[in-house]
């Protein structure tokens, strides 16, 4: 959506429905002028997480015995992963179940059947902290057939008043029971978070430990740019990690620089949206809990929430561009004179 907003669309508008990782996202791409918010119209979708398609198809046969291919619709509610065949069965399976017993903190192997992706299961998002408007699943009699609509700013009440004269959209007051329902499940999926947060920071240590277990998994890099080209974060169309005066050309894996740089430029932002852990598939390094970590180590040290709103600027973003990369290019220069005056 950015290169198309940026590169071909600059002044497109468009109206977007999004989750609560790619919602923040958005406000950290516009702030660094990647996307301009007055041309979107975001509507947030309640997400409890996402879970690879393959995965899913395991779980379907092994957990609720049922063939895949009969399923018609999936989805997450309530804490449960939810089938309906095309037969109209309904089967669940509680996401704690799953994965209570079969996630690796580890990041040896990716989670295999256990459930939501690791960013998912450690995600905090919520479509209301940041959306103008949010929506979510209906309880009661008219599940299924109506939606829970949450309005979150003046944004979203202008969004919500415009389709009901429009005539696109009936709304009526949302069942008080209904209410206080969502909100111990929002409750819920939200201690869920900060339980698999400790357990996937808490494998990863502190300090040279973190370092160490970083720079292991990383030496299986093969260099693809996938957790570069898909992280929403990642914008610089002259990308440091291509810089031979940064991290030598050829080489495989590359040098812990190329790691170091993302890790430098993005980490303060990152939304944990679990994109560059998800699409390193050949070599399955851990990226997203790497980021995720280093992240919310830095909202401790500086308060800074990524993409919760346009203030303030990203912690990282106080250091000129232009200043880093004289610096940088300084040193090179040294280093390079320092070589060429060694005899041996
Ligand atoms: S996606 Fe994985 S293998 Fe590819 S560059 Fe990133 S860390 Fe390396
Ligand atoms: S670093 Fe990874 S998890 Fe964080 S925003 Fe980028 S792709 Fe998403």
């Amino acid at each position: 959506m950015r290169r198309c907003l940026l590169s071909t669309e600059p002044d497109m508008r468009i109206a977007t429905v999004l989750k609560g990782c790619d919602v923040k996202a958005i406000y950290e791409m516009a702030k660094r002028n990647q996307v301009n918010l007055d041309n979107i119209i975001i509507i947030g979708l309640n997400c409890g997480g996402t879970i690879r398609p393959e995965t899913a198809r395991i779980i379907v046969r092994e957990k609720l015995g049922l063939d895949p291919d009969d399923v018609v619709k999936e989805e997450i509610d309530k804490g449960k992963f939810i089938v309906v065949t095309k037969d109209g069965e309904h089967a669940s399976v509680s996401i704690d179940e799953l994965e209570e017993g079969g996630r690796k903190t580890s990041s040896e192997k990716k989670a295999s059947a256990a459930g939501r992706t690791a960013a998912a299961a450690r995600s905090r998002s919520r479509a209301r902290q940041t959306s103008p408007a949010a929506t979510g699943a209906l309880l009661g009699e008219k599940a299924g057939n109506a939606t829970f609509v949450e309005v979150c700013s003046e944004k979203g009440a202008n969004l919500l008043d415009g389709a009901l004269k429009a005539g696109a959209v009936a709304t009526e007051p949302a069942n008080p029971k209904g209410i206080e329902i969502r909100g111990k499940v929002e409750n819920a999926m939200l201690k869920l978070g900060d339980r698999w947060r400790e357990r996937y920071f808490g494998a990863l240590g502190e300090g040279t430990e973190r370092l160490n277990k970083i720079r292991e998994q990383t030496s299986r890099c093969i260099k693809c740019y996938s957790c570069i080209e898909n992280c929403p974060i990642c914008y610089c169309i002259d990308c440091s990690t291509k810089k031979d005066y940064l991290v030598e050309p050829g080489v495989i894996p590359p040098p812990f620089m190329f790691h170091l740089i993302r890790f430098a430029h993005i980490s303060d932002s990152c939304v944990n949206c679990g994109q560059c852990e998800e699409l390193c598939p050949p070599v399955e390094i851990s990226n997203s809990v790497f980021l995720h970590a280093i992240q919310t180590d830095l909202e401790r040290l500086f308060g800074f929430h990524p993409g919760e709103d346009m203030t303030p600027p990203p912690v990282l973003a106080l250091v000129e561009e232009t200043a880093r990369e004289d610096v940088l290019r300084r040193r090179e220069v040294t280093r390079s004179s320092t070589s060429s005056d060694d005899p041996g």
